[in-house]
């Protein structure tokens, strides 16, 4: 029998069981009409995500394709970018940008602290400014950074701004349309809870303008060859058909349950989570409020090293979180709280986290203090009827 397994990281996340059977169903041609049919509701569906009416151009690859196809389309050599990064996936644009010969302006904070919509202001507003690059939720700190403050620091300067929400799409809010973002990319397999492998930017007017005379090389990431696909209800290229499909699935769970409802559900669970952590004697490394509503990152005690942790977990007691990037590996785990999860994978993942920390030498202060802090919190502030 293969051992039982728990999936509590930020991506790729588990999926509901509707979604897993829709993606399993026989294939379809994805040129026949009922694909172009389920393809084009899925875009709407994706366009209420997404919370925009600009289009949402679906592309198979992971979120970095997405990325990628923003850093293809937008700039041309030469161009003056800023990036804004205090983490793992901030510098991901730097290496993207410079990947296509553009050395971007940085503008950066230590990981772990929130992005200061003034000092990224002031940095844009230098002449010339093609586009700012940042990331909604910093999946390697927790920290969810202020996007809504972001764009609002950075529109009287007129460059266009670029959002990597492939953490926090359909997880926390992201008005795209009302706060005035250019693009967002994201990725399929983390809060829209679907298995990995498609990738989506919307792209606004101005940001497609602005691609129809940018002179960077594209073939597969093309926003305009995938746009004129689009309106037909056809795709550029053959699309991951089964993860479309299932796609479709969790976006109408999503909706129909409803985005602030969602929202509101990992805000608890992050909550719980906090609280479990602090029940095990622990310090937390993501911000110890509502904003960190994704990814709860917690320091590990001194002497016991984060990357045995994740082993002992993922190896002995089939749970698997996240350990640390960069500078945070071996410092810290990160337990994701978006998709399909509830109470008790925070539980679960506190569980296990005790057990794993006994075994490698740290006994916390009080038996079972993780799961009794989660678990007070989650029966003091109980699930509503619809929720
Ligand atoms: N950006 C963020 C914020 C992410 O969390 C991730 C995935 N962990 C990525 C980009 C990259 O996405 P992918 O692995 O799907 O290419």
């Amino acid at each position: 029998m293969s051992t039982k397994r728990y999936l509590i990281t930020p991506g790729p996340t588990p999926i509901p069981p509707e979604v897993a059977a829709a993606a399993a169903a026989p294939m379809q041609h994805h040129r026949s009409p009922e694909f172009r049919a389920l393809l084009l509701e899925t875009l709407v569906l994706l366009q209420r995500v997404f919370a925009t009416e600009n289009d949402v151009l679906l592309f198979t690859g992971s979120g970095t394709a997405a990325m990628e196809s923003a850093v293809a389309n937008l700039l041309s050599p030469g161009d003056r970018v800023v990036v804004a990064s205090a983490g793992n996936f901030g510098e991901r644009w730097v290496k993207l940008i410079g990947a296509y010969g553009i050395e971007p302006v940085l503008v950066e904070q230590p990981w772990g602290e929130s992005l200061d919509p003034g000092r990224i202001a002031a940095a844009v507003a230098e002449a010339g400014t093609a586009a700012v690059f940042v990331t909604h939720s910093e999946t390697s700190t927790g920290v969810v950074h202020d996007i809504e403050a972001i764009a609002a620091a950075v529109a009287p300067t007129g460059a266009l701004l670029v959002v990597d929400a492939v953490s926090s799409l359909g997880g926390v809010e992201l008005a795209t349309d009302a706060w005035g973002v250019d693009v967002v990319v994201s990725g399929s397999q983390k809060a829209l809870m679907s298995p990995p492998g498609l990738a989506f930017a919307s792209v606004s007017k101005r940001a497609r303008e602005r691609a129809e005379h940018a002179s960077l090389p594209r073939y597969y990431l093309d926003w305009k060859r995938s746009a004129d696909s689009q309106v037909k209800g056809d795709t550029a290229f053959t699309p991951a058909v089964s993860i479309v499909v299932a796609l479709r699935t969790a976006l109408d769970i999503i909706l129909d349950r409803g985005p602030a409802n969602v929202w509101e559900h990992n805000r608890r669970l992050a909550r719980g989570a906090r609280a479990g952590v602090k029940g095990l004697g622990l310090g937390l490394f993501s911000p110890d409020d509502d904003s960190a509503a994704m990814v709860t990152a917690l320091l590990m005690p001194e002497g016991v090293d984060g990357q045995e942790c994740y082993t002992v977990l993922r190896d002995r007691h089939g749970i698997v979180l996240a350990g640390g990037h960069g500078p945070l590996r071996g410092k810290i785990m990160r337990i994701g709280h978006m998709g399909y999860m509830n109470e008790f994978d925070i539980v679960t993942a506190l569980a296990g986290l005790e057990m794993a920390l006994v075994e490698l030498g740290h006994t916390p202060p009080v038996p079972g203090g993780g799961v009794a802090g989660a678990t007070a919190l989650f029966a003091a502030e109980p699930v509503p009827a619809d929720g």
